[in-house]
């Protein structure tokens, strides 16, 4: 099989199986949306929508962020992971988005990381989930199932080696929903440590799954 053949089957699975696949953070606007992915790195998506509803009814906007101090952000995100860094990196992004952005949060990736708290994987996410933007991000979800999948060399060894493959061989309109079908697959069911090959609809295609079973009839 291709590797252009192991795209369109892999595609046309998840097309079929996953079409409304969509982020599972909860947020009304790209500001809020902005805040959830900063909350998320190194935590779980569920833990920052737990979080999230008090904060943003303190906190609706850039320009109430931004005028909050320390201690009174912090203990709003005190069970989020990194809550130090974080508090700091939300009054700091406010504070950047009425100076520089005039209250709005931008729609490019150069943009976006200007801004504390943002690298390029955020940046992604955001210009993706708010724009359709084909940006993928790649966190330990997609990286894993990539990998595993075949759909990325063994030289992709960086998440940006890694998002460039994907870019090249994933049709344009399809990036920013074939994020999350890859993000949601390693969630639920191409685990870290077990994958759970059993549920997989995708098994004649992978490598992982291939070796796992070399041999055994
Ligand atoms: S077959 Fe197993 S290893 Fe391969 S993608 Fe599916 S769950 Fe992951």
């Amino acid at each position: 099989m291709t590797r252009k053949e192991k795209y369109r089957f892999v595609i046309n699975y998840f097309e079929q199986h996953a079409p409304n696949a969509e982020t599972e953070l909860i947020y009304d606007n790209p500001f809020q949306l902005l805040v959830a992915v900063i909350l998320s790195a190194q935590c779980t998506d569920k833990r920052v929508n737990l979080t999230t509803p008090v904060l943003f009814a303190h906190y609706p906007t850039p320009y109430s962020m931004a005028q909050a101090s320390f201690d009174e952000l912090f203990p709003f995100i005190r069970s989020i992971s990194y809550p130090n860094n974080k508090t700091k990196h939300l009054i700091g992004m406010a504070n950047m988005l009425i100076h520089d952005f005039k209250g709005e949060v931008p729609m490019t990736v150069e943009e976006l990381v200007k801004l504390p708290g943002v690298g390029r994987k955020t940046a992604n996410v955001i210009t993706s989930v708010i724009d359709e933007q084909p940006n993928m991000a790649v966190d330990t979800h997609v990286f894993r199932v990539s990998h595993r999948l075949g759909l990325t060399s063994p030289s992709a060894t960086t998440p940006l080696a890694v998002e460039k493959e994907l870019i090249k061989n994933i049709p344009t309109e399809l990036v920013h929903k074939a994020h999350h079908w890859l993000i949601l697959h390693g969630r639920y069911i191409c685990l870290a440590r077990t994958p759970k090959c059993a549920e997989c609809g995708v098994t004649e295609v992978c490598n992982y799954y291939k070796k796992l079973n070399k041999g055994r009839k």
